[in-house]
């Protein structure tokens, strides 16, 4: 299957001590969808903007749809749609008004212009408040509308930065419908996010981005894979119960079991899912251990970015929320030189 985006190499400096990107390198099969994930800082959106054509980079190239980012860049911009992390929409026009414009913007012509805006707010359940102004619109309806104007002129391919940040988590699941059924019909989806569950959730491969590289890439269950298997979790009711239950679980555990004493808490790594756990309740309780806890517990997309660079997924830094334009904001002290070794887990699925 062709790459829809092939990105080698990008480098980008913000004055002379911000490297945003550091040679950082991504292809996205067509028709799949990939999720930038990484902490706020990583290079997310400076990766985004660069593919987009908004912002040139200081050495790499990138095609997008079989288009030179850099060579021609206005013959790209209509074979992309983009929506971020602020909805850019006029506040003061209503909700057609808004997508009709957009529709005009890219020559579409008023007829259709018309339709195209009646269709796509009725497919983003905004037709009720189609003719309200914007102002009066929720968090959750202005994103649905910035993803509307992203799809007027029907982009093969769509980028899509943190589209949920700042959303209550029914208006976030909304949007996850949305997105999941725009990808089905087909759409190519470069995705930035800094929350694992979204990642998980929508895309197909995910690449794991830290310091403007790309530090590893896999599906969700490859990358997790890589810091470990299934563990089951307890905790027993009294202290003296640990070394019965350690002696009773040993014939289940694949590795070594983790006994934590104050916690009165067994940590037993685990190959067959949740037969296993089934069998340890049962084990326990022919022992008499009463159990005042227990969950299989797989690692999570958390455990992975912990596990791989080092430090937490969500360092928020609270100042950026500041600043209403990227280009507003402060320059910042450089990251810290890092060897990261890249570690490349399989190329995405498709579809
Ligand atoms: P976030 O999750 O906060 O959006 P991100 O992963 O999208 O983060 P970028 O916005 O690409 O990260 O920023 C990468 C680095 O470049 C950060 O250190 C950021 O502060 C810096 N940066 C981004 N835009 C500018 C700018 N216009 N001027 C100066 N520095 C910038």
């Amino acid at each position: 299957m062709p790459d829809a985006i092939v990105a080698e190499g990008l480098v980008k400096h913000y004055g002379p001590n911000v490297r945003a990107l550091d040679g950082l390198d991504l292809t996205v099969p067509e028709g799949t969808v990939t999720a930038l994930l990484g902490p706020n800082g990583a290079g997310k959106t400076t990766t985004v903007r660069v593919l987009t054509t908004l912002l040139i980079p200081d050495a790499g190239s990138a095609t997008v749809a079989g288009i030179d980012v850099l060579a021609r860049p206005r013959a790209l911009r209509s074979r992309i749609g983009a929506s971020g992390q602020y909805a850019a929409v006029d506040e003061y026009l209503t909700g057609f008004e808004n997508l009709e414009m957009v529709g005009r913007l890219y020559h579409m012509g008023t007829r259709r212009s018309k339709e195209r805006a009646r269709e796509l707010l009725e497919r983003f359940r905004l037709s009720d408040a189609a003719d309200r102004p914007v102002r009066g619109y929720s968090g959750g309806m202005r994103r649905r509308l910035d993803l509307a104007g992203a799809l007027v002129a029907n982009p093969p391919v769509l980028f899509l930065d943190e589209p949920t940040t700042g959303l209550d988590p029914r208006a976030r699941l909304d949007l996850w419908d949305v997105i999941e059924e725009l990808v089905a019909g087909g759409t190519t989806l470069l995705l930035t996010t800094q929350y694992m569950e979204e990642a998980d959730r929508l895309a197909d491969a995910i690449a794991v981005i830290d310091r403007g590289q790309v530090i590893a890439r896999g599906t969700a269950d490859q990358l997790k894979s890589m810091v470990g298997g299934d563990r089951i979790e307890l905790t027993v009711d009294h202290v003296d119960n640990l070394a019965v239950a350690q002696r009773a679980l040993t014939p289940l555990a694949d590795g070594e079991i983790h006994l934590e004493p104050g916690l009165r808490r067994v940590v037993v790594p685990v190959s067959a899912g949740s037969q296993a756990l089934v069998d340890a309740i049962g084990r326990l309780t022919d022992e008499g251990v009463k159990i005042h806890d227990v969950g299989l517990r797989r690692p999570s997309l958390d455990d992975v970015f912990l596990s791989l660079t080092g430090h937490e997924a969500e360092e928020a830094e609270d100042e950026d929320a500041e600043y209403q334009s990227k280009g507003d904001r402060p320059a910042e002290a450089p990251a810290a030189a890092r060897e990261t070794e890249s570690i490349e887990v399989v190329e995405g699925k498709s579809r």
